[in-house]
Order: C-alpha cells, then sequence, then structure tokens
C-alpha cells in the first residue's frame, strides 16, 4: 500500500486567475524543504498538491517539514487506492488501526469529485463507517464533536483513506509578495515580526546595527543564531550587519541626550532606506509595539515613519508583550532572544527620554550634526552573509 501526503492550500485556494503563479512559489518552496529528505512526485490537482515518496523516506520527518511552509493550510497523510471500493474497506480499515486504536468516537467525512465512481458521498460514509464499527466496535460515531475524522476522498487519480488531519502553518507562500527588510535586533519582538510578514508571503531579509566595542561579538552572534532560526519559516535569509559605532558616538557627543533613541531611530531607518533601495526591497520591518517603551510612543512612531521612505511594516504593533512571547516560543526563538546580551539601542541610553517628542525638535536635533558622510561610510561598510535555510543540513 501506497502512501502520500496531501498538501492543501490556505488562502491561496482563494486566488483568482493568478493562482498558478501561487502554487509555483509553493511547489518551490516545498521541494527546496524536502530536498534532504528522499524523491518525491509532485502532482496539483484541487487546490491540493500531492507529495508521492519514490522509494524510501520518513513521512514523519515530511509532515515536520511541511508543517512550518507558509501557503499550506492543512496537510493529511493518505494511504492511497484504486477507486475500488472492496479495496478501500479492506485495506483502509487495518490502515486506520493506529489513528482509531485509542479514540473514542469518529466519523467518515467522504468527498467524491470523481462523479463517475458509483457509489454517493452518503452511501461511502455509511458502508465505511460500517465497516470502521465493525473493525473497532470500541468505537461509536459522533458526527457533530467527532475525536478523529476519518476522510476518504474519490479524486481523479485515486482514492484516498486517512485519519490524520493536521494544520499547516496558513499564510502565503514565501516569496509569493515581494522583499522586504527587517530591522532585526536581539529581541524578543524583531524576529516574531520577521515570521508574520514571511506568513504574509514576503521575503524577509535582515539588517543589524552593531556598535563594537559596545556592542560584543556574542551579541552579533546571538542575532545571527535568530537569523538562522527564522529560515525555518523564512527560507534563506541574507544578513546585512551595519557598523553604527561612530554614528551612535557621534550622536551621543552632538545631540541632546533626550533625543538620542529617537534620533538613533531614524539615522537605521535612514540606512535601512538606502540598503533597500540598492537591494530592491519594498518595505521595512520592525518589533515595534505602542506603548512597549519610549521610542514606541505615537509621537516617536511619527518621527521614525518620517525618515522612512518605505512602507514600515510593524506586525506585532497591537499585540501585548505576552502574546509576542507565545509566538517567539512557538518558533523558537525566546530562548536565544532572552540571553543577557546588550544591544546598539542599550549603549548610551538616555536616562529621560522623551516620550512625546516633538517632531519639530527632534529634526532640528538630528541637524545639529551633519550624519550623511557617516551614513555613507555604515553603509559601505555593511557585511552581507546569507543564512540558508537547514544550512546546518548541507554541509553534512
Ligand atoms: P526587540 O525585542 O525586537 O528588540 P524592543 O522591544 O527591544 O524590540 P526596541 O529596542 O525599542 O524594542 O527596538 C524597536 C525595534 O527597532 C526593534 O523591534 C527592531 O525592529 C529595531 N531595532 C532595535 N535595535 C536594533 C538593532 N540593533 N539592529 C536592527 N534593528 C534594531
Ligand atoms: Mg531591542
Amino acid at each position: 500500500m501506497n502512501e502520500l501526503i496531501m498538501a492543501k492550500y490556505g488562502e491561496i485556494a482563494l486566488k483568482g486567475l493568478n493562482k498558478g503563479t501561487f502554487e509555483d512559489i509553493l511547489v518551490k518552496n516545498i521541494r527546496r524543504r524536502l530536498r534532504h529528505c528522499g524523491k518525491f512526485h509532485y502532482m496539483r490537482k484541487q487546490s491540493t498538491i500531492y507529495i508521492e515518496p519514490v522509494g524510501e523516506c520518513d513521512l514523519d520527518e515530511v509532515i515536520e517539514k511541511l508543517k512550518v511552509i507558509f501557503g499550506i493550510g492543512a496537510l493529511q497523510r493518505c494511504a492511497v487506492f484504486e477507486k475500488d471500493f472492496e479495496q478501500i474497506k479492506s485495506q483502509g480499515v487495518p490502515y486506520l488501526e493506529n489513528a482509531l486504536k485509542n479514540a473514542k468516537t469518529f466519523k467518515v467525512d467522504a468527498k467524491r469529485s470523481d462523479k463517475s465512481f458509483p457509489m454517493k458521498t452518503p452511501e461511502i460514509q455509511a458502508e465505511l463507517g460500517g465497516a470502521i464499527l465493525e473493525a473497532y466496535p470500541h468505537l461509536s460515531v459522533d458526527v457533530h464533536n467527532p475525536e478523529i475524522t476519518v476522510m476518504c476522498e474519490i479524486r481523479d487519480k485515486g482514492a484516498y483513506v486517512s485519519a490524520e488531519r493536521i494544520i499547516g502553518a496558513g499564510g502565503m507562500p514565501v516569496g509569493s509578495s515581494g522583499k522586504a527588510l527587517l530591522l532585526l535586533s536581539g529581541g524578543i519582538d524583531s524576529p516574531v515580526a520577521g515570521y508574520m510578514m514571511a506568513k504574509r508571503g514576503l521575503i524577509v531579509d535582515g539588517i543589524h546595527f552593531v556598535s563594537p566595542p559596545y556592542t560584543s561579538e556574542r551579541a552579533l552572534m546571538k542575532v545571527e543564531t535568530l537569523c538562522e532560526k527564522l529560515t525555518s519559516y523564512c527560507g534563506d535569509i541574507r544578513f546585512y550587519c551595519v557598523p553604527f559605532t561612530e554614528i551612535q558616538e557621534a550622536l551621543r557627543d552632538n545631540c541632546p541626550e533626550e533625543f538620542f533613541t529617537i534620533i538613533m531611530r531614524r539615522l537605521m531607518v535612514k540606512i535601512a532606506n538606502i540598503i533597500a533601495e540598492r537591494n530592491e526591497y519594498g518595505a521595512l520591518v520592525t518589533g515595534e509595539s505602542v506603548g512597549q517603551v519610549a521610542s514606541q510612543t505615537l509621537k516617536a512612531i511619527q518621527c521614525t515613519d518620517a525618515a522612512a521612505e518605505y512602507p514600515v511594516f510593524r506586525p506585532v504593533i497591537g499585540m501585548d508583550k505576552k502574546e509576542i512571547i507565545d509566538i517567539a516560543r512557538k518558533i523558537d526563538t525566546f530562548e536565544t532572544s532572552t540571553l543577557p546580551y546588550e544591544d546598539c539601542c542599550t549603549v548610551f541610553t538616555p536616562k529621560h527620554p522623551k516620550t512625546r517628542p516633538v517632531f519639530d525638535e527632534v529634526i532640528k536635533a538630528e541637524q545639529s550634526f551633519d550624519f550623511a558622510p557617516l551614513i555613507e561610510k555604515a553603509v559601505e561598510g555593511t557585511t552581507v552573509k546569507l543564512f540558508r535555510i537547514e544550512s546546518k543540513e548541507e554541509q553534512e
């Protein structure tokens, strides 16, 4: 008996004429993610990608990898049969043993997209349900709230039986919505912000500002680890590391302390603008959340936004810290994010930052020094690294 995995579309299913483009990207992303797991035959039909192993492979491992690919709404591990009800029953019922042996209730959900199949949907459900009850007498049918839903689909190419519907990562396939540059700090919020925008189909690359010797090599390594972890969701990530020390020192020496953080944020954005322009990014992403710290009040955000030449996406803007942390744990960035290394934002932090900076005053303070040459120098000194998805495996 053969098994395969059906990856059912999430939102792509709702797309009209350009659905094919989204599907192409999704299949490409899946192929890439599964490249170390074996050989597969791929087929697309009826808002589903059929992933059929060719030869040996560990389907549990395959499912684990598929679970984090954006664009997939649900996954189903199925047994494949001829479109012959006797075969479906005689082999399908034993196939379900693992799923059913510890359950109490079930129902059969049949779908018949091949209308030439001689039995109608209710008939398939009743017959297969009856056979299951006979084989597993400890079960009872519950059509409203079953523990297990057994799926039996009669489609063009065959009949598929499954008892495992796994919720997929949802969202849109990475690469289907353009490219954004994530201002990635070592904190909790920005990796979560990157994950959330990748979920909307953006390619997310990272830009990070370092201020050695005030910030350490370990602090940078922490951010690189975050990048590596994010590749599981975002795919390959280009990581721009910007030397920010001279700018911060100039800021400390020339601008009023109370505006330090807000001007620093604007300078980060100005550098990100240039990198975005030179590398064709369409948006910036930050991990800001309203009210969290002094630089994240409405007035402060207005000041940062005014420095941006691209839309700034802040997907965690309306989230509580706890909600952000829950996601950070889910995507396994929390522990790394909470390692206690300094960030350039914590260097020269003002004792009394302005929580309601007046825009004109900020601009005036910023103009007390000509940052343009230092900005250009920082851009020139920026290094780029590529973090490849599952690069560790590739190196083996
Ligand atoms: P995070 O947990 O993401 O660090 P935070 O609550 O610590 O956020 P801030 O330190 O005020 O908030 O930073 C706000 C945003 O500015 C971050 O989410 C990030 O997008 C960006 N940012 C801060 N520091 C850096 C840095 N060193 N390099 C790149 N981006 C940064
Ligand atoms: Mg931070």
